[in-house]
């Protein structure tokens, strides 16, 4: 059995006195919210923080706030589970609540956060083993050991970026707001990773998501898709998200961002260009498939073949257009929101 290592838990009831603990406790300390991915990390010894700063008693962090008129924001410990269920949100940003029921299974619904969903640590096979199990083969340069062991002559890390909300919320055009001792900043979401398996967040450890903020729905149609290998439970190997304006049946903008192929999510600009201006026909959907797949470059360190992956990219590209155009999907059945492939 794998335990938890020694640890001190601080439990600050404020953003302000969160934000001066992490100052305080430096890199000694890390933030934990629903504790879903962090504590298996700490009984992998892949973090070793020695004190935690839960967020759980921080009410100001936790709810939906606001109409899908002017934009929600959503408080970073708000649980998957209450954003999967609520009402106005699974309305006018179905592919959020969709991403969100599609985490995990209930269980980890209910204590995962949407904050520690945005922050989760990058995945490879070769890192999420216990610590016999990856000392067993000489460790790799995510966690205590220097080589990759996916791509041996690589100085960088490929672990995947495999977060279901992340990709959604990039398409959505959401913001996020982060805070500490030194003030507050809110940034676009796509400005909040970076392509580095090991550093993929591009914030400091000190700071602290506090709400993600999304835009008026003016319109917007969004889908999500995840590849996985059970229909419960599995991280995705491949999610797709896409949204779109449309003015009648043309599409005034769009965005589709990848998830699961890269070590941050992968938006395929050159795709939704293709379909500005055009009505979503079987021609156009394929171009901006195939556009689509190009960027997708997964690698051999998650579940299934990287080739089938990334042939899935197109597949799934394809089947979130023909649902966001209300086509019948290629099994000839009619598509819906939360469809899971
Ligand atoms: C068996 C299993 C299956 C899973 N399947 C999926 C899946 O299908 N899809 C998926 O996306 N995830 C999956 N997860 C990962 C995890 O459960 C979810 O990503 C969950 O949403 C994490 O939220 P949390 O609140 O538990 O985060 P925590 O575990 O508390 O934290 C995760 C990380 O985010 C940081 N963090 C948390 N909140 C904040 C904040 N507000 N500000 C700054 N940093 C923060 C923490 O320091 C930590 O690094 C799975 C986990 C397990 C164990
Ligand atoms: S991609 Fe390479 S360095 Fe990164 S976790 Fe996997 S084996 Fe380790």
């Amino acid at each position: 059995m794998m335990r938890l290592p020694p640890f001190t838990y601080l439990a600050p009831t404020s953003v302000a006195d969160a934000a001066r603990l992490l100052g305080e406790h430096g890199s000694e300390a890390m933030i934990v919210a629903g504790g879903t991915d962090l504590y298996p990390n700490m009984k992998r010894r892949q973090f070793e923080p020695t004190v935690l700063v839960g967020l759980g008693a921080i009410g100001e962090l936790r709810g939906i706030r606001g109409t899908a008129k002017r934009g929600l924001t959503v408080g970073s410990t708000t649980t998957l589970t209450a954003i999967s269920r609520h009402a106005e949100l699974a309305r006018h940003y179905p592919a959020l609540a969709t991403a969100a029921g599609l985490v995990s299974s209930p269980q980890l619904r209910n204590m995962g956060t949407i904050g520690g969903n945005v922050c989760v640590d990058t995945r490879c096979n070769y890192y999420n083993q216990s610590y016999e199990w990856r000392k067993a083969i000489g460790f790799c340069m995510k966690k205590d050991g220097d080589i990759c062991l996916v791509a041996p002559g690589s100085s960088r890390c490929w672990a995947v970026s495999s977060s279901d909300t992340a990709p959604v919320l990039w398409s959505l055009g959401a913001q996020v707001t982060l805070a500490s001792i030194g003030g507050e900043r809110t940034v676009p979401i796509a400005a909040l990773y970076r392509d580095d398996g090991i550093d993929y967040l591009a914030k400091r450890s000190d700071e602290i998501l506090t709400e993600i903020v999304l835009p008026p729905a003016d319109g917007w149609r969004s889908r999500y898709l995840k590849l996985r290998r059970r229909g419960s439970f599995d991280f995705p190997v491949l999610g797709v998200a896409a949204s779109a304006r449309f003015d009648g049946e043309v599409v005034r903008e769009a965005r589709i961002v990848l998830g699961a192929v890269a070590s941050l999510p992968r938006e395929a600009r050159p795709a939704a260009e293709a379909l500005i201006g055009q009505r979503l026909t079987p021609e156009v959907i394929a171009r901006a498939a195939d556009l689509a797949a190009g960027p997708a470059k997964p690698l051999d360190n998650t579940d299934y073949a990287h080739f089938y992956r990334k042939k899935m990219t197109r597949v799934f590209v394809a089947r979130a257009l023909r649902s966001l155009a209300g086509l019948p999907d290629d099994a000839g059945t009619s598509s819906r929101d939360g469809e899971v492939a």
